[in-house]
């Protein structure tokens, strides 16, 4: 059997975690399988579907670089891929149940619904859903109405009529992840709309409909579909088609055990990637929400993830996103860029930070140059690309000098610290011409010979050249600045502390 699946989402909101993770299980799931994965737009609730979260969806899905071998952009064999352009085909089809008798019309107004809803609520009664009061309109008599030009919906008949042994109707299916389900069919949204009055699908019929026709093999969607699932069964039976593999994904949850949401933190792929994540972090951390795969294994290429691939690794419990998780990812996928890549990716960050002389401003041909040397000076100690420019500042402009108590070592005081940065004076000259090894090895013999602690040595000069007390690692620091305005940066500080 080819395996097909797909991704279908409803074009009403931002690409967030739970659509990437579903799309990037079923990706995985046909690349593990040598079939081919699918986009499907479901676009059919016209007044929530825009055309900025479909660009937004194509935006997000290229960031991540999930491609799709199917959909309304590549086109295949199934095209339309988009939902509101395939309106005749669900016509068609709900009109062959309406005459095998599987769904009928009903002409209840909107006010209708609305006032048994208010009676119910009012009578406190527990009942949802629709009364079924036209699922008894003799065929005819319905034809005849429609016929009329009278308004209408097209509703699903629900099987309710007992078994031959007496007993309820039940809808049974069997889900790969969670086993067999078992529905009683009285319990099920009562006889759902299929097809609404301005000619448009709902969610179930076009869904049904589009699975079938494109022949999707398996299913793989989040598990607050679940309960949509025997309902769906009945309707592929109600047509005769077989219905696919289904897979309903555990939850994902907030450290607190409630579905994640924007309370928890950024949830939109969007704000991820304001925020400085890498797409293959991002991936890779999504991949293991509701997914093990091999013990003592944590960084995985995309290529990896599809080779180990199973729904039989799939937990059933909710899996819980953890925001710090994430950011080692982030932290292991930027250590591993070069620098060059590294210094690109950082770039946009570092232009709107205004680390060129002015916000919005890019680097000329030297910064650039700087800007790319100094990438193994911050890979090791961030988590976030967007830490880059607030690091990197001094090697491209002068800080401001701090204040004198800034420069004083743990345990010293200002007059000695002055006496210290005027010995430290004497290392920049030297410094930017050794390698790491070789400028340890001078500042070392220079305390040693002076008598003073090498910290103490080191930390007003420190200060002094980077504007900060915690700074990336110094000697290349001094190596990138040259000595010339290394010194400078100490004069300055010298004279500001009165000792010059
Ligand atoms: N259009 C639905 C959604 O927005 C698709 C659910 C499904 O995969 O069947 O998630």
């Amino acid at each position: 059997m080819e395996i097909r699946d797909r991704y279908a989402p409803s074009p009403t909101g931002l690409q967030h975690i739970g659509g990437v993770r579903t799309a990037l299980f079923n990706y995985l799931f046909a690349r593990s399988r040598g079939g081919k994965f699918i986009l499907r737009l479901e676009d059919t609730d016209r007044t929530r579907s825009d055309a900025a979260f479909v660009q937004n969806l194509y935006d997000t899905f290229a960031w991540l670089g999930i491609p799709w071998d199917e959909g309304p952009d590549v086109g295949g064999p199934y095209a339309p891929y988009v939902q509101s352009e395939r309106c005749g085909l669900y016509q068609k089809y709900v009109q062959e149940l309406v005459d095998a008798g599987e769904a009928y019309y009903c002409f209840c107004s909107p006010e209708r619904l609305e006032r048994i809803r208010e009676e119910r609520e009012a009578a406190r009664s527990g009942e949802t859903g629709y009364d079924r009061r036209c699922r008894n309109i003799p065929p005819e008599e319905g034809a005849e109405r429609v016929g009329a030009g009278e308004s209408h919906t097209i509703r699903l008949k629900i099987p309710l009529e007992g078994t031959a042994r007496g007993g309820p109707q039940i809808t049974r299916f069997r889900d790969q992840l969670l086993g067999d389900i078992e529905w009683k069919n009285e319990d099920i949204n009562p006889d759902p709309v299929l097809l609404k009055s301005d000619g448009f699908p709902t969610y179930h019929l076009a869904n049904v409909v589009d699975d079938h026709l494109m022949g999707i093999s398996h299913v793989l969607r989040a598990q607050e579909w679940l309960p949509s699932t025997p309902l769906h069964v009945i309707l592929y039976r109600s047509f005769g088609w077989s219905p696919p593999e289904f897979c309903h994904l555990p939850m994902v949850m907030g450290q607190d055990g409630k579905k994640l949401s924007k309370r928890h933190g950024a949830t939109s792929v969007d704000e991820f990637r304001r925020q400085g994540y890498l797409p293959e972090a991002l991936l890779n951390y999504v991949a293991l929400l509701g997914c093990s795969y091999e013990e003592g294994k944590d960084l995985y290429t995309l290529g990896e993830l599809a080779e180990r691939f199973a729904p039989e690794k799939l937990n059933k419990a909710p899996a819980i996103f953890d925001y710090k998780k994430l950011e080692w990812y982030n932290g292991q996928y930027i250590r591993m860029k070069g620098d060059a890549e590294l210094a690109e990716l950082a770039l946009p960050y570092a232009t709107e930070a205004g680390l060129f002389g002015g916000k919005g401003k890019g680097p000329g041909p030297e910064e650039r140059r700087v800007f790319i040397a100094a990438m193994p000076l911050i890979k090791e100690r961030i988590s976030f690309l967007h830490e880059i420019p607030e690091k990197l500042d001094y090697l491209f402009a002068d800080p401001p000098v701090p204040a004198p108590e800034e420069f004083i070592p743990k345990k010293s005081d200002l007059s000695h610290t002055i006496t210290l940065l005027r010995l430290g004076r004497e290392l920049p000259g030297e410094l930017a011409l050794l390698d790491d090894e070789g400028a340890e090895a001078l500042v070392k013999a220079t305390a040693e010979r002076e008598g003073v602690k090498l910290g103490d040595l080191l930390m007003p000069l420190r200060v002094a050249i980077t504007g900060k007390r915690v700074s990336p690692p110094l000697f290349p620091s001094i190596r990138l600045l040259g000595a010339a305005r290394c010194l400078a940066r100490v004069d300055r500080a010298l004279q500001g502390m009165g000792g010059v």
